[in-house]
């Protein structure tokens, strides 16, 4: 009995396996096509300061809308993505769409900021600071309006080769963000010695404010953190009243989340900020 049991696990298990495969090799499939179908489109979502409730900026993020799998949430193309080496090229189109974009927001003399992430498989691109230069110039963005945002799992993962690639990044003009911090393993030597100007406080963090001392704490300790490095902090994920009064009383310089605004279409954005400076007025 026992046997005959095992024996249905372990055929119950390689049949959902090869549907796995199945599914895997039907998104990868279609992702490799999604580029020259113009599936791919970025949204952006605000970046508010906690103390005047005014947008700083946004952060572009990638959607993909493919007519047999329908919206395929970037958690689980990213990683096929890295996997398959398509970020390459898909990361190439993401900076050139984002800086086309803001290009267009500030043709009249505004100053809006848009934070573009990058995956650590990018870093092993040889001509990436190059074409990050190239599009800068081909659209004509101010470089110090432009941000990338990395996640402290992939700086501290390849602390020692990515220091220089960092610097050469940050001589562009552009300025460099930690993201998803306090769930990697940093270095305060590595953090002190990396261009970065900003933290992003991991939303697991965000999420359990108010429900949890520990979460405070930690948030706390990052605030105060970035505080004596000098570096801007940011909250990801606010989404509750109780949470922004927390990261409030902490100092915190800026919020991100579902509570200010999900992330929107291009064309929405203008109308947002017209509103927040109505609101503020
Ligand atoms: P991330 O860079 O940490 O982006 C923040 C994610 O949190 C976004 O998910 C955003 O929609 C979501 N979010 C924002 N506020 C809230 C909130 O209040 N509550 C909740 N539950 N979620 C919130 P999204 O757009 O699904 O992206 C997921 C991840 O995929 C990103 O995490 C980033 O790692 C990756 N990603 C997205 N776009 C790109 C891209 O263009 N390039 C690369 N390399 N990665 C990207
Ligand atoms: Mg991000
Ligand atoms: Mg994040
Ligand atoms: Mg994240």
């Amino acid at each position: 009995n026992r046997i005959d049991l095992e024996g249905d696990a372990i055929h119950f298990f390689s049949e959902s396996a090869q549907i796995d495969l199945d599914e895997r090799l039907t998104v990868e499939a279609q992702l490799r096509r999604a580029l020259e179908r113009g599936e791919l489109r970025m949204v952006y979502q605000p970046k508010v300061a906690l103390a005047s409730g005014r947008i700083v900026g946004f952060e572009a993020l990638l959607r993909w809308q493919n007519a047999e799998l329908g919206e395929v949430s970037p958690v689980r193309f990213i990683p096929l993505a890295e996997r398959t080496g398509l970020i390459v090229p898909i990361g190439a189109w993401v900076l050139h769409e984002t800086c086309r974009q803001l290009a267009r927001w500030n043709a009249g003399g505004a100053r809006l900021r848009v934070a573009v992430n990058l995956s650590p498989r990018q870093f092993d691109q040889k001509d990436l600071v190059p074409m990050m230069q190239r599009c800068i110039e081909e659209t004509g963005v101010d470089a110090g309006c432009l941000e990338f945002e990395i996640t402290e799992t992939a700086l501290m993962s390849r602390e020692v080769e990515v220091d220089a690639l960092l610097h050469a990044i940050r001589a562009l003009g552009v300025e460099l963000s930690i993201d998803d911090f306090g769930t990697g393993y940093s270095s305060l030597a590595a953090l002190k010695r990396f261009p970065v100007q900003r933290l992003k406080i991991d939303r697991a963090f965000i999420r359990d404010l108010g429900r949890d001392e520990d979460s405070a704490a930690i948030v706390r300790s990052i605030v105060n953190l970035a505080r004596n490095l000098k570096l801007a902090v940011v909250a990801e994920g606010v989404e509750t009243e109780e949470q922004l009064a927390i990261l409030r009383g902490l100092a915190c310089d800026d919020y991100q989340g579902f509570l200010f605004s999900r992330p929107v279409e291009a064309d929405v954005v203008p109308a947002l900020i017209e509103a927040n400076r109505a609101v503020l007025a």
